[in-house]
């Protein structure tokens, strides 16, 4: 009898052990991911372009999930707005963007880790609206889903969620927020940013950015080897592959002109981007669920073993 208890007692042991240093599969959940995404890319948000009421629907979702997972926030009610120019019909016109920022403050004080996804797009174009479930919805669901895992499972490090505006008007927010960040989140240690990861028909999902910063991939190596569910590749990064190389593409380009190392996890581009056609319906679920806990694992494993400097 005692043995029998004593080796039930290692088994559940080491499962709480296994608890503690991996999200398993079950952290995500499903039906919210789905749901921002569905709430995100909806007719009524006319396709969220940067200044328009269909952003500011945008925001209030965000910010009411903000609230709901008990973000802190780093300004007024999580907001930085900002203004830039555009040129409309060749008039030169200020837009006002805003980007939402919001914090969990870590147990260790070992660095700060800042996740990112834009939540603008290109609103309505001749007649017709582009909902950019993929680009990007899915990134701030992802993002708003791991902010909630991580407010129930406090990280070492403190973690800083922003959902950029303006990323499809040449990274607007991502500039400004890199330019112009306050003083409890000057320094950043890493970020790491999520840009289209829900379609994709042969579930492959790649990260850029270890090309820059080799010791990331070396952080990564048994995460990405031991992935089951989707296929894990690393690239996208490398001068030589011209319009194929993604550093400067989306907002994690701010941070790596500014000396920031950053992971960045994104699809191959697919025949709905940048199209009417980037709806709900065409998002390949099951893969934009084992994506996500995929990005969310990862993150699990960098908190635990990413110390400042280490390139
Ligand atoms: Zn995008």
């Amino acid at each position: 009898m005692r043995m029998r208890h004593l080796a039930k007692f290692i088994v559940s042991w080491f499962l709480v052990i296994d608890a503690f240093t991996t999200a398993s599969a079950q952290e995500i959940n499903a039906s919210d991911l789905l749901h921002h995404v569905a709430t995100l890319s909806a007719d009524s948000l006319a396709g969220r372009q940067t200044g328009t009421i269909g952003a500011a629907k945008a925001r209030a979702y965000i910010i009411q999930q903000f609230k709901r997972i008990k973000l802190e926030p780093v300004f007024a009610n999580f907001e930085q707005k900002f203004e830039f120019p555009i040129i409309q019909n060749s008039q030169n016109v200020i837009v006002t963007g805003c980007n939402l920022i919001g914090k969990i403050s870590g147990k260790r004080k070992i660095g700060t880790i800042l996740i990112s996804a834009h939540y603008d797009h290109l609103g309505i174009m001749d007649g017709q609206i582009y909902n950019g479930a993929d680009d990007n919805a899915s990134g701030v669901a992802a993002l708003l889903e791991i902010a909630h895992y991580f407010s129930q499972n406090q990280p070492g490090h403190d973690f800083v969620f922003c959902a950029f505006d303006a990323e499809e008007q040449n990274f607007a927010g991502s500039k400004y927020f890199v330019a112009n960040r306050p003083f409890s989140i000057k320094s950043i240690d890493l970020n790491v940013n999520l840009d289209m990861i829900s379609i994709n028909p042969v579930k492959t999902l790649y990260i850029a950015g270890a090309f820059h910063y080799p010791f990331l991939e070396t952080l990564l190596r048994d995460q990405v080897n031991s992935e089951k569910a989707i296929k894990v590749v690393w690239g996208h990064d490398k001068p030589e592959l011209g319009k194929d190389d993604w550093t400067f593409l989306s907002d994690h380009a701010a941070f790596h002109r500014d000396h920031i190392p950053f992971l960045y996890f994104g699809v191959e581009d697919h025949q709905h981007n940048h199209k009417p056609s980037d709806i709900f319906e065409n998002i390949n679920q099951d893969f934009f669920l084992e994506a996500s806990e995929f990005i969310l694992s990862s993150l699990v494993v960098i908190d635990n073993k990413f110390v400042k400097n280490m390139h």
